[in-house]
């Protein structure tokens, strides 16, 4: 098989869009496709300041790298952010993060939970036993990321969801009618309030594609396993989808634009009130905004 662009052989093929592709032109393609994505979706203006979340896996890794590259073209300024959570024995992302901002050269800042707020993540899910420990680590890391961002003044918090993982969220939120869930998945979630806003340069991104943009690029990315990671329900979506897509490439895409387009339209009806947290002042839907 030929590359589209040019007489050396592809090394992928990617059904989705019928191009195989040479690395070089992968690498230009894959690239590009953020850049569109983030034309499409109107993510970003001029002189803005981004704030990227970096957990140090490959799909925030493949973010920060295409966000750095954009930044001279879209004339933005970008930083990284990556939380030291305290959890035992898993540590090694935060030096991935650190090895992707180093060769970038992007400003980046590494919180702390444990000196910042005085508990880990470990010691939040011996406390709150009933909720699951991701249910908890995802309250703490929307809290902290966006608290940072707020207070600093950024103008959008950039987070690595693929495109697998909206459209496995979609499916899930839609059987279960968690239209509110729902609305949330939109590629940019405007600031209200104190709540930064965020968007997803990678939304129509798959993740095959991310495992093949790292791999040829040699990124560093941690692959440990959080020892507290068991998304079952999310993964099965994803597995369910794999199916459909394997069928009948692009459906992810199409299934994607079709909520964007026809679903979360209808269901924009009113938004969801914050309050203010009685203790910190950041926003929440409840009186506090941890668990209390
Ligand atoms: Fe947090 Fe769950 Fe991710 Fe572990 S797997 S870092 S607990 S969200």
């Amino acid at each position: 098989m030929k590359c589209f662009y040019c007489s050396e052989e592809a090394i992928v093929n990617l059904r989705y869009t019928n191009l195989r592709l040479y690395k070089k032109h992968f690498i230009e393609y894959f690239e590009n496709r953020g850049r569109k994505t983030l034309e499409r979706y109107q993510m970003l203006s001029k002189n803005k300041e981004i704030l990227i979340a970096v957990s140090g896996g490959k799909d925030s890794v493949a973010l920060l790298n295409v966000m750095s590259k954009l930044s001279s073209d879209y004339d933005i300024y970008i930083h990284g952010l990556t939380i030291d959570l305290g959890i035992n024995s898993y540590k090694s992302y935060i030096r991935a993060a650190i090895e992707n901002y180093r060769s970038l050269g992007v400003d980046y800042t590494i919180i702390d939970i444990k000196r910042e707020y005085g508990f880990t993540i470990d010691d939040a899910v011996k406390v709150f036993k009933k909720r699951k420990p991701c249910s908890t680590c995802g309250i703490v890391k929307r809290y902290v990321i966006n608290r940072f961002a707020y207070e600093q003044g950024f103008d959008s918090i950039a987070t690595g969801h693929t495109l697998d993982d909206i459209t496995a969220l979609m499916l899930l939120h839609l059987l279960r009618g968690n239209l509110n869930e729902l609305k949330k998945l939109v590629p940019v979630l405007e600031s209200r309030e104190r709540m930064v806003s965020r968007i997803k340069p990678l939304i129509e991104t798959y993740e095959n594609d991310i495992k093949v943009y790292v791999d040829l690029k040699s990124l560093i990315f941690d692959n440990s396993r959080c020892p507290y990671y068991s998304d079952e329900s999310s993964l099965f979506y994803k597995k369910l989808l794999d199916k459909v897509e394997n069928r009948s490439p692009s459906s992810k895409i199409v299934f994607l634009r079709s909520i964007l387009n026809k679903i979360v339209p209808l269901i924009q009806t009113e938004e969801i009130s914050l309050k203010k947290c009685k203790i910190c002042g950041m926003p929440t839907t409840n009186r506090y905004l941890f668990f209390l």
